[in-house]
């Protein structure tokens, strides 16, 4: 928890139980979080306005990444590894998401006289460790 603590603290944010329980969640998953996913998480519901402004302070000290998902819902993920701008891959099936490669210099550049304030770069499908399970149930059913 004290590494928690610092990881908060080197982002400007003050350790708070509730923001050390959110990061601990965030942290602990390779799934991306929706507000009323982590709030579910909570044994005494926390109010959801409370979450969702830990989330939006985590994503404005750049601590998390948030994106919109195809169905419109806002999700969180902890991707430590990923700086620049990059899409992301979401497994519709277990929720896992990967970082893709960033967006090449060249391909920023073209909207270097733009004030870019959001971009929804997000694919969408089926993992490959699910696509394996799924072919393994497939070959087990053969008689
Ligand atoms: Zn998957
Ligand atoms: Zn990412």
């Amino acid at each position: 928890m004290e590494d928690l603590a610092k990881l908060l603290r080197d982002h400007g944010l003050k350790a708070t139980r509730l923001r050390l329980m959110i990061l601990k969640i965030l942290m602990g998953s390779r799934k991306s979080f929706s507000v009323p996913e982590l709030g579910s998480r909570f044994r005494y519901q926390e109010d959801r306005v409370t979450i969702y402004r830990v989330l939006g302070d985590f994503h404005s000290h750049g601590l998390i990444e948030r994106f919109v998902d195809i169905d419109g819902i806002g999700r969180y993920i902890y991707h430590p590894e990923c700086s620049a701008l990059h899409p992301h891959f979401r497994c519709r099936n277990c929720g896992t998401v990967q970082g893709l490669p960033e967006l090449p210099e060249s391909y920023m550049a073209t909207m270097r006289d733009c004030l870019v304030e959001d971009a929804v770069l997000l694919f969408s499908g089926t993992c490959n460790d699910c696509l394996r399970r799924a072919s393994d149930k497939a070959i087990n059913r053969v008689p």
